[in-house]
């Protein structure tokens, strides 16, 4: 029996690992979870896999849980360091879905207790750097890829070996602004950035997809996963996200990963790497599909995809900022502070600055998360009157 924890139970990665799960009653054990303040979910969730232990960061939300889980022999984690704490806890796998920077502790705490980690938290690699995967080889545990393109990565690696590779292909659907003019996004709302076309996702991957920086994030997590320079990564279109990602070798093969669009299957492998277990997910009919269609990312129209790059090459200080400054515009655009393209020109501004006071061990990541989304908060106050979060 392997068993499991998993930081973000109720968001749709986690929602998609208990699908996984149901599948698979005799040969996993959910021990723990971690939520915000989803309290009911988390009883749900609880009961039905009978989890030792809760985590919920609000306190109020763990009066609830506790006054209403009458019977439930639980134990129950509040407040910020909840889901650090869980993730400590010694188990075969930690699924980190908690998605932002504010998800990287529990990975952390995760490696230090030597758990293998199934990250779908791109901003904890992204905010972690090399560091946090080197740490995990120093403590012979494992970090996991659970993003889809990554899963794909990590799984068309296998055909070979890494001093074979030539290029990797991080695969994106284009967002819902795929064919949208810069006019037409420079008048985008919230509404029409958060309707992905393809995959059902929280606000900020959403909102990430639209901007295209969530493209961004995974190409500094590929540099960082699989060792490959930001130059040797190209972003490839294909509206139909069936076609997950691919590997160039150097005797001309290329080695591409293909499935439905449908995230129980990175899921489970994440879950059950280097093996493969049943999803639920149906085999692709490429008869049925007929056509996939690709073409290159437009960095004209989407910046984030080059300044994303360009972080890479500038180092980790310069990664941090580009998730700070994205998660800090985002909010903004959110709240109906800024416009859409205002986002990647506070991402640009605050690249634009000496981003290597950001780079930090793996023990100073949040202090240097924190000084960096201080310096893209007041970056985009002094820049656009109405920004101020909230
Ligand atoms: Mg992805």
């Amino acid at each position: 029996m392997k068993t499991v924890t998993i930081l973000g139970a109720s968001g749709s990665i986690g929602s998609s690992a208990l699908a996984f799960l149901r599948l698979h009653r005799e040969a996993f054990s959910l021990e723990s979870i971690a939520l915000g303040r989803d309290w009911k979910a988390a009883l749900q969730i609880a009961r039905e896999f009978g989890c030792t232990t809760v985590a919920l960061a609000d306190p109020e939300a763990a009066r609830r849980f506790r006054d209403e889980s009458g019977g439930l022999a639980c134990a129950v984690i509040d407040g910020p360091h909840a889901a650090s704490a869980v993730a400590a806890m010694p188990v075969d796998v930690v699924l980190a879905a908690i998605s932002g920077s504010i998800g990287y502790a529990p990975v952390l705490a995760a490696v230090r207790a030597r758990n293998r980690v199934a990250l779908a938290n791109k901003e904890a690699l992204v905010c972690g750097g090399r560091g946090l995967l080197d740490l995990a080889r120093q403590l012979s545990t494992s970090i996991v890829p659970v993003d889809s393109e990554h899963s794909a990565i990590l799984q068309c690696l296998a055909a070979g070996r890494p001093e074979e590779v030539r290029r990797i292909e991080l695969t994106a659907s284009g967002g819902p602004f795929r064919r949208w003019s810069r006019e037409a996004m420079s008048q985008a709302s919230v509404a029409d950035a958060l309707n992905h076309p393809v995959w059902p996702m929280g606000s900020k991957n959403s909102l990430d997809s639209a901007t295209m920086a969530n493209k961004g994030l995974e190409l500094i997590e590929t540099a960082y996963l699989f060792d490959i320079a930001p130059n040797s990564i190209d972003v490839l279109i294909n509206p139909s996200s069936l076609l997950h990602s691919a590997v160039h070798y150097v005797d001309g093969s290329m080695i591409a990963m293909l499935g439905k669009a449908d995230m129980r299957n990175a899921v489970g492998y994440g879950l059950t790497y280097p093996d493969r277990m049943v999803t639920g997910v149906d085999p692709l009919d490429l008869a049925e599909v007929g056509v996939l269609t690709f073409s290159r990312a437009d960095n004209d129209r989407f910046p984030c995809i080059d300044l994303a790059r360009e972080a890479v090459r500038q180092g980790q200080g310069a990664a941090m900022m580009f998730n700070a400054a994205n998660e800090i515009a985002g909010r903004l655009f959110m709240c109906g502070a800024i416009g859409f393209l205002q986002i990647e020109q506070i991402i640009t501004g605050c690249l634009a600055s000496d981003t290597s006071r950001y780079a930090a061990d793996v023990d100073d990541v949040v202090p240097a998360d924190a000084a960096a989304k201080a310096f893209a908060e007041a970056y985009a106050g002094a820049r656009f009157a109405a920004a101020e979060v909230d």
